[in-house]
C-alpha cells in the first residue's frame, strides 16, 4: 500500500473490503434507529449494535479504544450522545424520552478494514429547532462529501461543510475541536478533515484516499466541555448538538459512500456529483 504524507491510499480491492465493513456499519445503524424509541435505554441500543457485530463476524472499532494512549478504554461499541452531548457519549441507563435528540456513532472492522458512521435520531416528536439542527448537520455532511474529488483538497470539504451550515443563518456553532479523519487499516488516520476551511488548502485528494466526514453542530456556542469520565463531550452552554458521519472513498469514477446502503447514489445525484462505485 502506498503512503504519501502519512496518508494511506487504498487499492480498488482494499476499497471493496472497506465497503464490506461500511455496509455492516450502515445496516447496524439502521437497526439501532429502528430500536430507538421512548422507554429504551442507551445501553439497550448499544446491545442491538453488539448483536449485529456478532452476526456479521465483525469487530467493534470502538470497544476498548483509547486504552493505548492514556484514556480509559471505551466501554461500548457505540457512542450515544443525547441532547447537549456532542460526541463520545457512553451508553448506559439513560432512558430515552419523547423529544430527545440522539446521535449514535458506530464503527467496525472486518478483515482488517474499518468503517465509521454516525446518525442523529429523533425520539418521538422532535421540537422544530432540534429537527432543523439535525437536518442542517446532515445536509452539511453531504455537502462535504459532494465536495471531495481527485485533485481537490481537504480544505474544499471543510469549506463546503461550513458554507452549508452558515447558509442557514441560524447562528449555529460548528465544533472545531473534533474533526473527520482518514480511515482504512485503522479507524483514525491522517489527514484530519476539519468542518471549517478554505477551498484549495490542505492535503491533496488523490486516488484511493478514504475519509470519514463528520460535522458536529450546536444550536448555541461551539465551545465544548469534557466530563470526568474523560469521554463525554458536551456543549459548554448546554445547547443541543447533532452529529452525522459517513466513510467515503474517492475513486477515479467519483465518490463512493461506503457506509451508505446505496453507496450515496441518491444524495450525490441530487447534488449533481458523480457516484463512483467500484462494484460490490
Ligand atoms: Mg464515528
Ligand atoms: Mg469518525
Amino acid at each position: 500500500m502506498r503512503r504519501r504524507t502519512g496518508i494511506e491510499l487504498k487499492s480498488a480491492e482494499q476499497i471493496r473490503r472497506m465497503r464490506v465493513a461500511g455496509l455492516i456499519v450502515g445496516r447496524t445503524l439502521a437497526a439501532v434507529r429502528e430500536a430507538a424509541r421512548p422507554g429504551v435505554t442507551t445501553a439497550e441500543l448499544d446491545a442491538v449494535a453488539r448483536e449485529h457485530i456478532a452476526a456479521a463476524g465483525a469487530t467493534s472499532s470502538f470497544l476498548g479504544y483509547g486504552g493505548g494512549f492514556g484514556l480509559p478504554p471505551f466501554p461500548a461499541v457505540t457512542c450515544i450522545s443525547v441532547n447537549s452531548v456532542i460526541v463520545h457519549g457512553i451508553p448506559g441507563d439513560r432512558v430515552l424520552v419523547d423529544g430527545d435528540l440522539v446521535s449514535v456513532d458506530f464503527g467496525v472492522h472486518k478483515d482488517g478494514w474499518h468503517g465509521d458512521s454516525a446518525v442523529t435520531i429523533g425520539i418521538g416528536e422532535l421540537s422544530e429547532a432540534a429537527a432543523a439542527l439535525s437536518e442542517t448537520t446532515r445536509q452539511a455532511m453531504w455537502a462535504g462529501i459532494a465536495a471531495a474529488r481527485i485533485g481537490g483538497r481537504i480544505g474544499d470539504i471543510g469549506h463546503a461543510v461550513e458554507t452549508s451550515i452558515r447558509a442557514h443563518k441560524k447562528g449555529y456553532g460548528i465544533v472545531a475541536e473534533y474533526t473527520g479523519h482518514g480511515i482504512g487499516s485503522e479507524m483514525h488516520q491522517p489527514p484530519d478533515v476539519p468542518n471549517l476551511g478554505r477551498r484549495g488548502r490542505g492535503e491533496l485528494l488523490t486516488k484511493g484516499i478514504c475519509l470519514a466526514i463528520e460535522p458536529m453542530v450546536t444550536i448555541g456556542s461551539a465551545e465544548t466541555a469534557t466530563l470526568d469520565d474523560e469521554w463525554t463531550v458536551m456543549t459548554r452552554d448546554g445547547s443541543l448538538a447533532a452529529h452525522w458521519e459517513h466513510t467515503i472513498a474517492v475513486t477515479p469514477a467519483g465518490v463512493w459512500v461506503l457506509t451508505a446502503e446505496d453507496g450515496g447514489e441518491a444524495e450525490l445525484a441530487a447534488r449533481g456529483v458523480k457516484f463512483g462505485p467500484l462494484g460490490d
